[in-house]
């Protein structure tokens, strides 16, 4: 079937792609979004939250910093209910290149951090010494010789994500995940018009027309590219984090890594997250591996700023890949965090690159664009309009004792935020996110949504298994011993 009922196509549910729709659905313009699985599966569910400025961009790419401070206070604005503030820590060890030199320099590159952090409501720094930044957080290494501290917001960027979607479905737009793009149809003059996806859930075929298309498919847009004649490049970065299921810290620690690289200790919600790698990746996008050594590297480099990890153990690891641009002769961690918008001139446009801080800004240039060409004048609402969301009430039956997830709060949001699996309930929510690994929760949750969706029994252990596996698929590479053994058990017997 042939639907023509679109002004503009969008291909991918990441950030990017939903922040586009939204804007255009509230706009007027005729928005269909495909996304091949669920919301956010790429980079935009699987990155560090953070919505900053992103302060190591300054020594290379100050536009990138001042973007994304001017757009996080945007975003702040209209996602309050998903923030949370981070105040950081950068400690300078003894043995740091430079030392004493670099804990001044530190400042002084501090300093200059400061004058964005009125954009995005963050405080000015300020230096510590040795024993101060010791007392704040004890469980540094006893080599420092001093620190300074940073002001920052992070994000449940799963939901900024998912609530981007409902709300461009609120203002107009058929969003719909589990349909995967599979080609571009061409006219004689191999304008773009037309393309083809298939919908997994209802497992059909489908081609839809649109007067324009828009490729915000990340990391997977170089290779959709490649089915026109104008293909672009891109150098993929792979990000791994380890989680542990406590917090480990009172502050966020900007740390360096083992080789010198940038990396964040980071405590979120009640969890600690640690990371990121960033290596150059040419794997399989949809399945990348998260290897040994990456999280030995993780963790080892944690433990050099602050041994007092030791007695944790991390329970899972998650893994994205970061659509960067490409430029050659560079390491993977100076790599511009710049957007691009590719005009493929056959109505086909790509969008990639960017930052999760900055997307609101990406879209509304996206969507300046498509409107100018519709002749559309209505202006953008995305800076102030809020974003939907569950507002709990507190007196109710607790389905999850390690999230506080509600019964009311897993029915409203199958119902109004395009679940269309049980997994998709674990973004959504953070179902089976918590310390007991869903031991206490998946079976009820998985009553709930199977009476919400009328599956029969099979449907419901199949939607439980699929969830059960994406589960494993995370905290497999951070198990070892018993542990592992008892996950291995676990999975075999289905629990
Ligand atoms: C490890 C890591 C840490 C990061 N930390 C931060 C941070 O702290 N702060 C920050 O600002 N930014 C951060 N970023 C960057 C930020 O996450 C990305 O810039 C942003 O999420 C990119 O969004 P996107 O929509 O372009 O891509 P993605 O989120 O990857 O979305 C692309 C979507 O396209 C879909 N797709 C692919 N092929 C098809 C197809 N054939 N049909 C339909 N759909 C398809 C995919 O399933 C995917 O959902 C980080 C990134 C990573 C990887």
């Amino acid at each position: 079937m042939t639907d023509f009922s679109h002004d503009v196509i969008i291909i991918g549910g990441g950030i990017n792609g939903v922040g586009i729709a939204r804007d255009c659905a509230l706009r007027g313009i005729k928005t269909l979004l495909i996304e091949k699985h669920d919301f956010a599966k790429g980079a935009s569910g699987n990155n560090t939250g953070m919505i900053h400025g992103g302060i190591r961009y300054l020594r290379y790419d100050v536009g990138t910093t001042k973007s994304s401070c001017t757009d996080s206070g945007y975003i702040q604005k209209i996602a309050g209910h998903l923030l949370h503030r981070v105040p950081f820590l950068f400690p300078v060890m003894k043995s740091d290149f430079g030392g004493q030199f670099l804990l001044e320099g530190a400042e002084i590159f501090f300093e200059a951090y400061d004058r964005f952090q009125p954009l995005k409501n963050g405080k000015s720094h300020t230096r510590l010494t040795r024993e101060e930044a010791l007392a704040l957080e004890p469980g540094l290494s006893p080599h420092i010789i001093g620190a300074v501290t940073l002001d920052e917001w992070a994000i449940d960027s799963y939901r900024l994500t998912v609530e981007n979607a409902v709300d461009a479905k609120l203002a107009g737009a058929k969003v719909r995940n589990y349909c995967e793009f599979t080609r571009f149809i061409q006219d004689s003059k191999q304008r773009i018009r037309e393309i083809e996806f298939y919908d997994h859930i209802h497992k059909r075929h489908e081609q839809h027309e649109a007067k324009w298309i828009i490729n915000a498919t990340g990391a997977w847009g170089a290779s959709i590219s490649t089915q026109t004649q104008t293909p672009y490049k891109l150098r993929p970065g792979k990000g791994v984090h380890v989680v542990y299921p406590h917090r480990i810290s009172n502050y966020g620690l900007i740390m360096k890594a083992i080789d010198g690289r940038q990396m964040f200790f980071l405590p979120h919600g009640h969890t600690t997250w640690i990371g990121t790698t960033d290596d150059d990746y040419y794997g399989d996008l949809d399945s990348p591996p998260i290897l040994e050594d990456e999280i030995a590297y993780i963790i080892e480099s944690a433990r050099s700023v602050f041994p007092s990890i030791d007695p944790y153990t991390p329970d899972h690891s998650y893994v994205g890949i970061r659509p960067t641009l490409y430029e050659w002769g560079k390491n993977e961690d100076a790599l511009t965090r710049e957007h691009l918008i590719v005009d493929h001139d056959n109505g086909l446009f790509s969008v990639t690159g960017g930052k999760l801080a900055s997307y609101r800004e990406l879209s509304e240039e996206v969507t300046d664009l498509l409107a100018e060409k519709l002749g559309i004048r209505a202006p953008c609402e995305t800076h102030s309009r809020l974003l939907p969301g569950f507002h709990p009430d507190p007196a109710t039956e607790e389905v999850c004792l390690c999230e506080h997830i509600s019964k009311e709060q897993l029915t409203y949001s199958i119902q109004h935020e395009i679940v269309s699996r049980l997994s998709d309930l674990r973004g959504r929510c953070h179902l089976a996110k918590g310390a007991c690994g869903g031991a206490h929760c998946l079976w009820r949750a998985s009553q709930i949504f199977a009476e919400e969706k009328n599956l029969d029994p099979k449907q419901q252990l199949e939607e439980l298994k699929h969830l059960q596996d994406t589960c494993t698929k995370e905290r497999e590479p951070v198990l070892t011993g018993a542990n592992l053994a008892r996950e291995e058990l676990r999975r075999f017997l289905g629990l």
